[in-house]
């Protein structure tokens, strides 16, 4: 069969509402996921990263950031990453094929800002994928949004230069979104300052990160151990059209290892995992059905999993949204640290008779007593709790559980990532 070039533009990310998690883009016919066949890529920088754009602030060091946020795919995934300097300027314009230049730019050309009007005003950046009929990226340009302060020194209010580049540089290498709170591959893009804190943690990738691109590039990756799978359907009466989010946590240390969504009638398949035991779990794609624990699951040397589960009726009284800390609530995890006491909130809808929080952490607690309802009218719930984050937590995201009285509601995974770099505003020493 002939091979014709096609398009894609992440249309899912054009909408501010939808995220996919770390779900690969297929193809429509027999559901290939679009990859690169190379294990060497090259990524043209512009000049116009290089010379001071207007939307730069403070000390400017592109090329270092950039190169920082290829290795963290690089060494996750084995794909070589290499940058060239380039005096091109302009995205390939939509349409069967690219000039095959893969390029990353900040120009103000007006096929660049094109991406960025209407409602993409507030999109830090903008990733065009083409690739040929049996699925093989051919190219990706990446254009960081001229029209919004970006950095790379932290500075309050801008967009950090390498956390962007790690989350498009995902797209490039044909990831979607993650809804892992703290997955570099979360929808929602952070600026410096969120929380009232300096916030790089997106810098860094989180395991569901690395689950996803190992998913994708299981033959390049040279970790022993690596790239389990674990496929499942929920049978039963499902909401959301068997719609789910499905997520593995680490059995021993509560850690989100990976997530999927998969729409097709509860199916799910967890791909790029390590050997390890897991707990299972699963929340309504639309977040309005409830979450349910799956159970627990091994996988062994050189042996994917498969079952089949029929769960409880979902209980759709309250879910989830948000995050909170200073203040401030977002759908970004909140960072924190081992052997310190932060005070945290969580955001949502709906109504509950005994609220009750849990984290996936054996070794993050819940202050006792400290879990307050604040009263933002009705339907809404915030709540406000003090999480005792123990000395041996390892780095890493967490999920805060919503109970009301011992019935599991709802999830916000991955909510707390237990960093190394200080969150300044602790509550309390440990
Ligand atoms: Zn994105």
């Amino acid at each position: 069969m002939k091979s014709l070039p096609k398009v894609l533009i992440s249309m899912l990310a054009l909408l501010a509402a939808s995220a996919f998690p770390y779900e690969l883009q297929r193809l429509p016919d027999k559901g290939t996921p679009v990859k690169w066949a190379s294990k060497k890529i090259t990524l043209s920088v512009s000049s116009s990263l290089i010379e001071i754009s207007p939307a730069v602030r403070g000390d400017w060091k592109p090329l270092e950031s950039i190169q920082r946020a290829a290795l963290a795919w690089s060494s996750a995934s084995g794909i070589e990453i290499s940058l060239e300097e380039s005096d091109a300027q302009s995205i390939s314009p939509h349409g069967r094929k690219g000039d095959g230049v893969s390029l990353i730019t900040i120009a103000q050309t007006p096929e660049n800002l094109i991406l960025f009007t209407g409602k993409n005003v507030s999109r830090p950046a903008f990733t065009r994928i083409f690739f040929n009929g049996k699925g093989r990226i051919i190219e990706a340009d990446v254009v960081l949004n001229p029209y919004h302060p970006i950095s790379t020194d932290g500075i309050f209010g801008a967009f950090d230069l390498e956390s962007t580049v790690v989350h498009e540089l995902g797209h490039v290498l044909g990831l979607g979104h993650s809804d892992v709170l703290g997955a570099s591959m979360n929808e929602v893009s952070a600026r410096n300052g969120l929380y009232t804190i300096p916030f790089t943690t997106y810098r860094t990738l989180s395991a569901d990160d690395v689950a996803g691109i190992r998913a994708l590039y299981p033959e390049f990756s040279r970790e022993e151990g690596c790239c389990r799978t674990i496929a499942g359907r929920m049978t039963g009466d499902l909401p959301d059209a068997g719609e789910f989010v499905v997520w593995a946590e680490d059995l021993a240390e509560g850690s989100v290892i990976a997530s999927v969504r998969r729409s097709a009638n509860g199916e799910f398949r967890l791909e790029g995992i390590p050997e390890g035991d897991y707990r299972l779990f699963a929340r309504s794609a639309s977040g309005t059905s409830g979450a349910f624990d799956l159970g627990i699951i091994s996988t062994e040397v050189g042996e994917d999993k498969a079952f089949e589960i029929d769960p409880e009726p979902f209980d759709a009284r309250a879910g989830f949204v948000q995050a909170g800390f200073n203040g401030q609530l977002s759908e970004v995890s909140v960072p924190v640290n081992a052997g310190r006491v932060f005070r945290l909130f969580v955001g949502g809808a709906g109504t509950l008779d005994h609220p009750r929080l849990e984290i996936s952490s054996p070794k993050i607690a819940v202050e006792e007593g400290s879990l307050e309802v604040l009263d933002y009218g009705k339907d809404s719930i915030v709540l406000s709790f003090v999480a005792e984050v123990g000395d041996a937590v390892s780095t890493g995201d967490y999920t805060i559980r919503l109970y009301d009285g011992d019935k599991l509601i709802d999830c916000l995974v991955g909510a707390i990532s237990v960093e190394t770099e200080v969150n300044p505003w602790v509550h309390r020493d440990l």
